[in-house]
C-alpha cells in the first residue's frame, strides 16, 4: 500500500515536473519568435491554457514576395479586406515530445495547394511524429518549424500532385475563402492524409493514433492501452458503478392524482420523521 502510494507521489511528481518543462519550453519559444519581430502573434482559444494555443498572422512580409499566394495577398485585401493569412498552432499535452499542430484557419486555400489539406491542416512529415529521418524531433524550434511551414505554403510537390498554395478566391473548392476551416476539420484531415502517406503519428508513451480519434466509440480498456486518442483519456469503466437508475420525474409534472397520499401530521411530526425518512416518499409507513 505505502509503495503504491510512493508511486502514485512519483508519477505525479514527474508529471508537475514535465507540465513546468512544457511551460518553460513554450514560453522560451514564443519570447524568441515575438524577439525576432517577424511575426504577429496573439495568444489564446476557447479553452485551456492561452499558451497552448498561437495565433499567427503571415503578412505578405512573411512570405517569399515572388510567390503567387504573396500576389494572391494583395488580391484578398482588394476583395475581403483581409491582409493576412491567419495560422494556428495547438500545442498537446505531450508537447515538445509531441508535434505541434499547424492549420490555417483563413482564407481558404485550392484544394492540393500550399500542403494544405482540405480542412485547413498543413500536412508535412515534420509536423508528424514518426521516428524517422525526416520525422519531427522534439529538439526542433518553433521559429524553424513555423519557416518550414511557411516555405511549404508557397512550393509545390509536383510527385505528390501538390501545386503552390492558392487561395480559393472562386470558391470553387467549397465556400467563400474568408469562411475558414473549422479545427474538427482540419484534424480529421491531418490524419486522413498521414494515413495515406503511412506515416504512424506516435504519441509520447509510444502508442499508436487511433484512426478515430477524437470520436473514437470503443470503451475495451485493451484498445486504449494500445492505441493513443489526441490526449484523451479512456472512457472509465468501473465495476463498482451503482446500477443505472432512471431519474425520477420532476414532481411538478405529475398530475394532482398520481401525488402520493400523505395523512395530515402536525409540523413537528412531519419536521422531524423518527426514522429519518421522507414521510412524502414513503406513505404506506404511517
Ligand atoms: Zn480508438
Amino acid at each position: 500500500m505505502q509503495q503504491q502510494q510512493q508511486q502514485q507521489q512519483q508519477a505525479q511528481s514527474t508529471e508537475i515536473g514535465n507540465e513546468l518543462q512544457r511551460t518553460k519550453r513554450l514560453q522560451l519559444e514564443l519570447r524568441s519568435l515575438v524577439k525576432s519581430g517577424e511575426y504577429d502573434i496573439d495568444l489564446g482559444g476557447d479553452t485551456g491554457d492561452a499558451l497552448d494555443i498561437w495565433n499567427i498572422k503571415l503578412y505578405k512580409k512573411n512570405l517569399p514576395q515572388d510567390s503567387g499566394l504573396a500576389a494572391d495577398l494583395d488580391e484578398l485585401i482588394k476583395r475581403n479586406g483581409q491582409d493576412h493569412i491567419h495560422l494556428q498552432v495547438n500545442f498537446p499535452a505531450q508537447y515538445p515530445t509531441e508535434p505541434p499542430f499547424f492549420r490555417v484557419v483563413s482564407p481558404r486555400f485550392k484544394w492540393h495547394t500550399g500542403h494544405v489539406s482540405v480542412g485547413g491542416s498543413v500536412c508535412l512529415e515534420v509536423l508528424v511524429n514518426t521516428h524517422t529521418a525526416a520525422g519531427y524531433k522534439s529538439r526542433y524550434v518553433m521559429e524553424s518549424l513555423l519557416w518550414m511551414v511557411i516555405i511549404n505554403l508557397v512550393s509545390d510537390n509536383p510527385a505528390a500532385g501538390v501545386g503552390p498554395g492558392r487561395i480559393d478566391f472562386d470558391a470553387m473548392f467549397g465556400p467563400q475563402p474568408r469562411t475558414g476551416y473549422s479545427e474538427d476539420d482540419a484534424r480529421k484531415h491531418f490524419n486522413r492524409i498521414i494515413g495515406q502517406h503511412g506515416w504512424i503519428n506516435w504519441s509520447a508513451d509510444g502508442r499508436k493514433p487511433c484512426s478515430f480519434a477524437p470520436n473514437c466509440y470503443r470503451k475495451n480498456p485493451q484498445h486504449w492501452a494500445e492505441f493513443s486518442h489526441e490526449g484523451q483519456e479512456a472512457p472509465v469503466e468501473r465495476d463498482d458503478a451503482p446500477p443505472y437508475q432512471a431519474p425520477s420525474p420532476p414532481v411538478s409534472t405529475l398530475s394532482p392524482h398520481a401525488q402520493p397520499f400523505v395523512p395530515a401530521r402536525s409540523p413537528s411530526s412531519s419536521a422531524t420523521p423518527v426514522d429519518g425518512a421522507d414521510p412524502a416518499r414513503s406513505p404506506l409507513r404511517q
